[in-house]
């Protein structure tokens, strides 16, 4: 099955809104991010011009390299782990952040998108899998939404979670609505629940964004 990236984007589309009818949800609802960490310009492009329209990066040197042979338009989510000393760069880079799991993160992309006189949009990165080294606990997620919403050049707008790695789909489905729950206390736009393998699952526990790499770009290529 040789399939183009623009087929891959419209079928998926049309499983969301399958999914999204089969739990009482309005078509059109959830958003595609493309992934696009280690993957080459090409796909990219062509996905982009086959309507996706926000992509997500996990690595600051590699959306520095990349992002200039990309088309314009296109929004920007960062979803790798923030380091302080890199905050200026996301800043510049990105329209997004995604993955802002502690205090200090906040604080450094506050203070840089301040002094460069621009608005980011913030998710709370949660921890809801053991597998996963960063995320906030649900304990201490509310303090992290809190100060990112002290920041006057962030805008809080939601959680983001990785599931667990399990093929027990219950104990996925589990770990989304802690997000969900978590998410209904933060407040925001933006639930970012669900990947290639468990987007179904973060539809039904209420996802509102979904982050889409291998499924739509195939493989990753990590010699690039
Ligand atoms: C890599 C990555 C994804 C995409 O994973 P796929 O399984 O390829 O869809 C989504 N979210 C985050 C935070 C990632 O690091």
């Amino acid at each position: 099955m040789i399939s183009s990236i623009a087929e891959r984007l419209m079928a998926l589309r049309r499983e969301l809104d399958d999914e999204l009818r089969a739990c009482r949800r309005a078509p059109g609802t959830v958003s595609i991010l493309g992934v696009s960490k280690k993957q080459p310009v090409e796909p990219i492009v062509e996905a982009a011009h086959a309507g996706l329209d926000a992509i997500g990066e996990n690595y600051v040197q590699e959306a520095k390299a990349k992002f200039p042979l990309l088309p314009e338009g296109l929004q920007k989510h960062f979803i790798g782990h923030v380091q302080t000393n890199k905050a200026k760069a996301i800043v510049e880079l990105f329209d997004v952040v995604q993955s802002v799991d502690r205090i200090e993160a906040a604080l450094a992309l506050g203070s840089a998108a301040a002094k460069m006189g621009k608005r980011l949009s913030v998710l709370v990165q949660l921890n809801i899998s053991p597998a996963e080294r960063f995320g906030a606990s649900l304990e201490d997620a509310p303090r992290v939404a809190e100060a990112i919403a002290a920041e006057p050049a962030l805008q809080l707008d939601g959680v983001m979670a990785i599931g667990p790695i399990t093929s027990d789909r219950d104990e996925i489905s589990r770990a989304f609505e802690l997000a969900a729950k978590t998410f209904a206390l933060i407040g925001g736009r933006t639930l970012s629940i669900g990947m290639s393998g468990d987007w179904r699952e973060g539809v039904r526990a209420g996802s509102t964004m979904v982050r889409i790499g291998t499924a739509l770009f195939g493989e990753r290529r990590y010699d690039t």
